[in-house]
């Protein structure tokens, strides 16, 4: 295969709009989904399928099931059901009679006629006459793709039908699929039983040889090939990324003695604090440049591990950068470190973009290697910042920066090491596939002595209980916080309000001092709310979800979470982090306004009942979806077209096993059955290489 020249994998990624009958109109409508070329729509995998292979006599229908029936139209009226018209026919054949429905009086309906022949798709019910469909499909006789076969169903779409869509997909079947070429090495394709690419296509689409519930479950043969490659291709990905980061030059680091160090801290490190030093040390010692992610709830102790790297860090002779997503939490890294720093000897410095003048003192004392450990915003990657000796950039909070941001920080330095961390919980099926590159610690154990939150759920009429919890910890001299789930009234969902509340909270608590916070206030409104809260001139904060994850206020102990079954549980969790961080015993209350449906109610039972942020993510991402569960948190998310992250796991790290061995084999995709996949990734290319510029 010459692959200079066009072969077909490269047309099917050429636009929907190459395909038959696909104009504007429709073009636009699959965009919308996210339909962009040939290759996502072949890759569009069925939601459904129905059983068209043979119509079902009338008298062995069995209710609940969707069959296929002929027959004849014995009677046409129209009746009224619960007030509404509805158009009705009675179709028989020599086993039975059925009645089909359709309510209102669609026009196309009136041109049957009686003793005329009729095919239907549908449902069936009981009632007290016979079995009844509503709104059954018609089906013309003698129609290859409607008729006798598996008949795939597609998520619904504006302006295209079933019956259209199936059409376009066939078009795009017979000018695209034949000589398409696999991407996939044959080897993997034998080992894992799967279809070659051409007959996946055709199989996923118009079944032939699989079973109806197989494909319902997608556990075809060809929907496992197609739910693969997608797999494959992230995973493909993040192995030739890791590949090319291995290749690079990093710094060895002499780990000195941290016994030494340990004596000097004000606390014993936890078990799991431990574990993830050593895999740090190990790392750090390597020629390679470190490349892991620290996961841990927040207060468990992240800050000081990064400390300890950062210590042996100065101890080898070079500087620090510690980058945090905001102002505040850069501040709050700064002051709640200063006392670990004096203990550790070592010199830091804060630089955020508000700070004047004396910014420049800063930067000129980094330049000069004076700091040790420069801890900021952004701020930290403007030009201007130039360090003497970089060799570590922590980056806290790391998925609220960009790729590039996160670049440009490393850029500072000769091959620094990296450590990012992170509160969010990640789990481990979505953390493969957005931090599959990375190398990942966990700290899966809080601090001794850590009071636990109690966390109640009540219901809207139980407010005044609600306030009067509030009250008793107000009266002791902490503080509250109270989140609602959106800022302004809306006419659809009634919903409380932030700027509401914070009025009547005003009124409920007149002796107490009430703030809001809310993010259509500017940034620098917004940070002096957090300070007065912080400095203890508020009691109760009223705010949007824009409170700061990692922020710590000790003195706090009360977290109101308003319409509670609005939120996502991992967000709630990560709202709950807010408090308990002192000696105080804390509450997180949850109320919810609405009649909680059973699910609900079980769902945020859960968090009544665990403090375990991993858990609890689990349950989340089961329950939302990837998209949602990172929803606010992750931009840039891939959208699977046929992979589902918690339904193919197990496909998911087949895939990433493959992908990793075959790049461990060789980086280079040199090998001539590797051909194909070398040009889709190597070069950029879209289609199965989609993703080889996102990560
Ligand atoms: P994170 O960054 O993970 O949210 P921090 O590093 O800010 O958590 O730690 C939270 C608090 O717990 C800090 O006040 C810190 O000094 C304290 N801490 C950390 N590790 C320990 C430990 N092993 N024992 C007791 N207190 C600890
Ligand atoms: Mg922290």
């Amino acid at each position: 295969m010459n692959l200079n020249q066009e072969n077909q994998y490269t047309k099917v990624l050429s636009s929907v709009s190459a395909v038959k009958g696909v104009g504007k109109v429709i073009a636009g409508e699959l965009g919308k989904r996210g339909i962009h070329t040939v290759f996502d729509l072949l890759y569009t995998l069925p939601r459904s399928y129905q059983d068209r292979r043979q119509s079902i006599p009338i008298g062995k229908i069995v209710p609940g099931q969707s069959v296929l029936v002929r027959g004849t139209i014995t009677d046409i009226g129209k009746v009224k059901l619960k007030y509404r018209a509805a158009f009705e026919i009675l179709v028989n054949d020599t086993t039975g009679t059925i009645s089909a429905k359709w309510i209102g009086s669609p026009r196309h309906l009136f041109r049957f006629r009686k003793a005329q022949k009729i095919m239907l798709f549908g449902r069936f019910r009981r009632s007290l006459r016979m079995l009844e469909t509503f709104h059954p499909e018609i089906i013309e006789d003698g129609d290859p793709i409607e008729l006798g076969r598996l008949v795939p169903l597609y998520s619904e779409m504006e302006g295209i039908s079933q019956k259209r869509m199936r059409r376009i997909v066939r078009d795009a079947m017979r000018e695209f699929a034949p000589g398409l070429e696999d991407p996939l090495p044959n080897r993997i394709t034998m080992d894992r039983k799967l279809p070659e690419l051409e007959e996946a296509i055709r199989e996923v689409h118009f079944p032939t040889n699989a079973t109806l519930q197989d494909l319902r479950a997608r556990r075809s043969p060809a929907q496992r090939r197609l739910i693969f490659d997608e797999f494959f291709t992230l995973q493909l990905t993040l192995a030739l990324k890791r590949s090319k980061a291995s290749g690079q030059r990093g710094i060895e680091f002499a780990i000195p003695d941290l016994e030494v160090l340990y004596c000097a801290l004000p606390f014993t490190l936890t078990g799991a604090q431990g574990r993830v030093i050593r895999e740090i040390t190990a790392d750090m010692s390597k020629s390679v440049p470190m490349n892991r992610l620290l996961q841990g709830d927040v207060g468990c102790g992240k800050t000081v591990v990064a400390f300890i790297a950062a210590w042996i860090a100065v101890s080898n002779g070079y500087q620090v950068a510690f980058m945090a997503p905001t102002q505040l939490l850069a501040e709050q890294h700064y002051l709640s470190t200063l006392e670990l720093a004096r203990r550790m000897s070592l010199r830091t410095a804060l630089l955020t973009s508000g700070m004047g003048s004396s910014a420049e003192e800063v930067r000129d004392r980094v330049r000069k290697h004076e700091i040790d450990i420069l801890i900021g915003t952004h701020a930290l990657i403007q030009e201007s910042v130039e360090f003497q000796r970089l060799g570590l950039a922590i980056i806290d909070e790391q998925h609220r920066f960009g790729v590039a941001q996160r670049a440009t920080l490393k850029d500072k330095g000769v091959g620094p090491d990296v450590l990012t961390m992170t509160a969010t919980p990640i789990p481990r099926t979505l953390g493969l596939t957005l931090y599959g590159d990375l190398d990942i610690s966990v700290i899966d154990e809080l601090p001794p002595g850590r009071m636990t939150i109690q966390t109640g759920l009540f219901h809207e009429r139980d407010r005044g209980k609600v306030y009067a919890l509030m009250r008793r910890e107000l009266d002791r001299g902490r503080q509250c916080y109270m989140v609602y789930p959106l800022i302004e009234e809306s006419e659809k969902v009634e919903l409380m309000d932030a700027t509401r509340m914070a009025e009547e909270i005003g009124r409920v608590f007149p002796d107490f001092r009430v703030g809001l916070i809310h993010g259509r206030m500017p940034v620098d409104q917004r940070e002096e709310v957090m300070a007065s809260f912080k400095e203890g001139t508020m009691d109760i904060l009223v705010s949007t979800t824009v409170i700061e994850v990692g922020i710590n206020i000790p003195n706090a102990t009360v977290m109101v979470i308003e319409n509670a079954e609005r939120f996502g549980l991992s967000q709630i969790h990560q709202l709950r982090g807010r408090v308990g961080r002192s000696s105080y015993a804390s509450k997180c209350l949850l109320l919810s306004s609405t009649r909680l449906t059973d699910e609900a109610r079980r769902r945020l039972g859960i968090l009544t009942k665990s403090t375990d942020g991993f858990r609890i993510a689990e349950e989340d991402l089961a329950i939302r979806g990837p998209g949602e569960f990172m929803g606010e948190r992750q931009s840039g998310f891939y959208q699977f077209r046929a992979a589902n992250l918690m339904r193919d796991a197990k496909i998911l790290s087949e895939a990433r096993q493959e992908a990793f061995t075959l790049v461990e084999s060789d980086p280079e995709l040199a090998h001539r059955t590797y051909a194909l996949l070398r040009q889709l990734f190597m070069n950029g290319q879209k289609g199965l290489g989609e993703f080889a510029d996102v990560a």
